[in-house]
């Protein structure tokens, strides 16, 4: 089963910046709306964030502890939704960050959610089943207090799958004494889970890929595309682009990058990937990932994790449109570096918002025990995405402000209109 996203390259510890550079944005977000700065003081950290530790039985007789967290940003709109991932450079700033965009998502397609976020420090790809299955479970337990269909709902993230939401909506429902589909999202068909929730983080990618391209005069059919990541989101969107009719021409997993002028065998590629999203390791003339963002093409996709195009190559981007899929790819200077060189960039909190908009029909269909067609879920993503991207590009486009500020602005309005009807500023 496929990994949400998936690339790791990441070598130093640079989480704090992301949660200060998402801070700044915010900050200048709300000076903008005219907010006061109380409102500020509010969403610029969760509300609630539980740090846990998880014991669990491993395979050789030890007993191991894992740490984990869960960051609530904000219920003010509604109950909070986020994934969890689990990856050895997860930190607690890392999280309170990413609950941070989710409340920006959810506010961008008008779900009514706030953002919440979960992590747990581990290394998967050296874990056992079995020893997956204890974590999963183990993780729920721990935080079975803070969560819950109209309280705070999980999903996949990166290198966490369906298989793991199973575990843990299992757990749930035992904890809870009832059959509880809605406690979390990116669940397999069979229990509950949405066509189209696979592929819908990709699917989003593919819509504002197209609407940025029309807004830039570029064609998709023979456009040259270069995906940096190849779990959930990377493999699904070469996929869809391949079948677009545009070139694939560079693609890459946490080991490396392979490109082919021509177009990459994307079909040949996807089969071989393993569930963490890694093929290179299969191939000998590798490019590094540093390169791979730098190849000569129209559209640039990070699709791995935070901080890729920075101030130390941003300038050598070649890229037309950059759309962020993953989370936190391109720092705050780098955002200015581009958007000056007249580059579009579609930031992550628009771009990779179609995985929540699915898992949120997934989760109307649990509650309703009533459970759409792929073709009806394609069809009301297609319809959000489409809206949420076109707003943020007028607002941009008046306020002439980059994507980044105008989706921050209008992720950021709801949830502090709403804390202000509530009374709490
Ligand atoms: N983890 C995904 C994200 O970062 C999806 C979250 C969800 O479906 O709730 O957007």
């Amino acid at each position: 089963m496929a990994a949400e996203k998936g690339a790791d390259n990441k070598t130093t510890d640079v989480n704090h910046d992301v949660l200060k550079s998402t801070q700044t944005i915010i900050h200048e977000a709300l000076e903008r709306l005219g907010y006061p700065e109380e409102v500020y003081e509010l969403l610029k950290e969760p509300l609630r964030m539980l740090t846990v530790k998880i014991p669990v039985k491993m395979d050789d007789g030890s007993t191991k502890v894992f740490t984990g967290y869960r960051a609530q940003h904000n219920d003010a709109v509604g109950p909070t939704k986020g994934g969890v991932r689990f990856h050895p450079d997860v930190t607690e700033n890392e999280v309170k960050a990413l609950s941070i965009w989710m409340t920006l998502k959810c506010g961008i397609v008008n779900l009514p959610y706030g953002g919440g976020k979960g992590g747990i420090i581990c290394d998967p790809r050296k874990m056992s089943f079995r020893e997956l299955e204890n974590l999963s479970r183990g993780y729920v337990r721990a935080i079975s207090q803070i969560v819950g269909p109209t309280k705070d709902i999980p999903a996949p993230d990166v290198f966490t799958n369906s298989q793991i939401m199973a575990w843990m909506m299992d757990e749930y429902s035992r904890i809870d004494e009832f059959n509880s589909p809605g406690f979390i999202t990116g669940k397999p068909l069979v229990l509950g889970g949405s066509h189209g929730r696979e592929s819908a983080t990709a699917k989003g990618v593919t819509i504002c890929i197209r609407e940025a391209a029309k807004k830039r005069g570029i064609k998709l059919e023979g456009a040259r595309v270069v995906i940096q990541g190849f779990g959930n989101a990377g493999s699904f969107l070469a996929k869809f682009m391949h079948d677009a009719g545009a070139k694939v021409i560079g693609i890459s997993d946490a080991y490396g990058g392979l490109y082919d002028e021509e177009g990459l065998d994307i079909d040949y590629l996807l089969d071989r990937r393993d569930s963490f999203g890694t093929v290179t390791t299969l191939f000998k003339n590798t490019i590094s990932n540093k390169e791979l963002l730098e190849l000569d093409c129209d559209i640039l996709v990070p699709a791995a994790i935070e901080n890729q195009i920075t101030e130390e190559n941003a300038n050598n981007i070649k890229a037309k449109i950059v759309v962020e899929a993953a989370n936190g790819p391109t720092t705050l200077e780098a955002t200015e570096i581009l958007t000056n060189r007249g580059i579009l960039l579609v930031p992550d909190v628009l771009a990779s918002s179609g995985g929540v908009t699915v898992s949120y029909f997934e989760w109307v269909q649990n509650n309703q025990g009533y459970y759409w067609t792929e073709e009806e879920v394609e069809e009301k993503l297609e319809k959000v995405l489409v809206n949420s991207f076109n707003t943020v590009y007028q607002t941009a486009q008046s306020r002439r402000v980059n994507m980044r500020l105008a989706a921050y602005m209008i992720g950021v309005r709801r949830v502090a209109e709403a804390s202000r009807f509530r009374g709490w500023i």
